[in-house]
Order: C-alpha cells, then structure tokens, then sequence
C-alpha cells in the first residue's frame, strides 16, 4: 500500500527485528514473548543468544547463537549487538530493528511509525536515555581524548535503524569493528550507535516518545497510549514491579509483565485468550 505521502507502507517484511537475550532468560522472559508478540512476527524475528536451545528452534523460531560470553559486560553486549548489525547486513531487509527480552513489541506501531520515515532519509529512532545529550571521552590513536557529546537511543526501549543510514556505518560498526568503537569511548553497546550515527556520520537521532524501557514509570501510560506505543517493557524500579496498567483478562500474579493482557486486547481471538 502507500502511506499519506505517497511513499510505500513497511511492512513486516521489510523489517529485521533483533531480539536480545541470553540462556538464563531462555524460559522466562524469551518465553513470555514466544507466545504473545513474537508469534505475530515470528518469520521476521531473530533472536541473538549465547546458547542453543532446542525447544525453541524446533519451534520454528529464529534462534542466532553467538559465540559471545553469557555475560552482562560491555564486551559481551556489544558482541551480541555486532552479531545484529551483521545478520541485517546480510538480509534482504531495510529495516533493523533491537529489543530486549523484556519487550513487547507492538507490530501495528511499529510498521506505521517507520512508513512515516521519507525513503531517502538516514533513519536512526528510539527513546533518548536522558534528558539531555551523554558525555563521553572519545579515545584518540595518539592516546589522547576528546570530550564528545551525543544523544542516544536506550536499547532497552528498543530502536531502529534504516538500511541507508546503516550502511554508513559499516566503517565503525561491522565485524569486530563495534566492539573496537565501544573500547574507544567506553560505553556500552547503544550508547555506541549513537555516538557512530551522530558523532561519526552527524545524523541526528529521532527522538520519539513511542519506545519504552522499564527505566521509566510505566504507570503513567493510560490504556489507550498503551495499546498505540511501539514497545513496553516491564521489570523492577524502586524495589517495584514497574509495569503498565492495563486491565483485563488475567490477574497481575498471572500476567504481571501485562504482556498477555496487552497481547489479547491487539489479538483478541487468540486461542488462550479469555473469550468475551
Ligand atoms: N543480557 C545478556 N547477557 C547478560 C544479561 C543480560 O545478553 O548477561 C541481555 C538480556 O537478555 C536483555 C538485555 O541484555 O535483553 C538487558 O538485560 P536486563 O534487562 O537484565 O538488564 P537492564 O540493562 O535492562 O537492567
Ligand atoms: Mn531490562
């Protein structure tokens, strides 16, 4: 179809979508996923992990095990990040798309957010972390640094990139080349794509407010905003269970992410769906 500009509608199809994990998450949060919005994206989802897991390929899912470490360390996450950037590079698809395990993902959002995007534009979009540009030191070959300042997407909100503008990337972010970029400013793998797309290629993030992490409050999204925002998240602020606010089917010790009561009122003629 074409979209109010004239431009082509994305589809699912053009759309990689990356989905971080590890094993320890494996039947936990990976699981909660497989069953709600991974289902409706399953053929366009590959999820990047440490190790194998029978169960879940042999349900047809798109399983990439890294050889990255198991570990919650700069250079494991940028590793895992690399193996992304790479598996999109080689796909036939415009778009990339991250998340975290503790994502939802909403593929209605998600597609008519990015058929808003001119095709000619260099497309990097998510949450900024802060209120305000991070600063970092730049390592410089002469083994001086540089103060540098640059927005960046939150990876746990989850973010997208366009294929223009992550070909220009390559020179920072193919092979081993990111995890080299993350030694050289010392942060971790999302801040590392904001600083290659604004610093390196001086493109400048697109901020929106459709993306979230659980490093915000959730509670604050009213029941309509929850069911048009491209992701959610869930987990603990506070010492609280940080999740959204929706009522419905299941009990929060059912659901306490919300993920299956979100997941029913988009799909509601799912078979383990409480029937109105
Ligand atoms: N993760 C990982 N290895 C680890 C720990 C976490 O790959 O050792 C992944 C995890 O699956 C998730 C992301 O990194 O997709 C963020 O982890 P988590 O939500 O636990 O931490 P946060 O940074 O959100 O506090
Ligand atoms: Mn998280």
């Amino acid at each position: 179809g074409t979209g109010a500009r004239g431009q082509r509608s994305v589809l699912l199809e053009d759309v990689f979508i990356a989905v971080k994990s590890t094993r320890h998450f494996h039947r936990d949060r990976l699981a909660l996923l497989l069953d709600t919005w991974i289902s409706k994206t399953k053929e366009h989802t590959y999820i990047f992990t440490d190790s194998t897991d029978k169960e879940i390929s042999s349900r047809g899912f798109h399983l990439i095990v890294t050889s990255c470490s198991p570990e919650h360390t700069r250079e494991a996450l940028s590793c895992k990040m690399a193996a992304e950037y790479d598996h999109f590079m080689a796909s036939d698809k415009q778009w990339l798309c991250h998340v975290d395990d503790d994502n939802y993902l909403n593929p209605g959002a998600l597609l008519s957010l990015l058929s808003e995007f001119p095709l000619d534009r260099d497309v990097y979009v998510g949450k900024p972390s802060l209120d305000r540009p991070i600063k970092a030191q730049e390592l410089l070959p002469s083994n001086k640094t540089q103060d540098v300042q640059f927005w960046f997407a939150t990876g746990g909100a989850g973010f997208c990139l366009n294929r223009k503008l992550a070909e220009k990337m390559a020179p920072w972010a193919s092979g081993s080349r990111l995890e080299h970029t993350s030694a050289v400013i010392r942060l971790p793998d999302d801040c590392v794509i904001g600083f290659i797309v604004e610093k390196k290629l001086g493109v400048a993030m697109i901020h929106s407010q459709l993306f979230h992490s659980h490093l915000e409050n959730l509670l604050q999204l009213t029941p309509s905003q929850i069911l048009t925002q491209v992701t959610l998240s869930y987990g603990v602020l506070e010492n609280k269970l940080n999740s959204v606010r929706l009522d419905g089917g299941f009990s929060t010790e059912e659901d306490p992410s919300r993920f299956k009561t979100l997941h029913c009122f988009l799909n509601p003629l799912t078979s383990w769906c409480p029937q109105a």
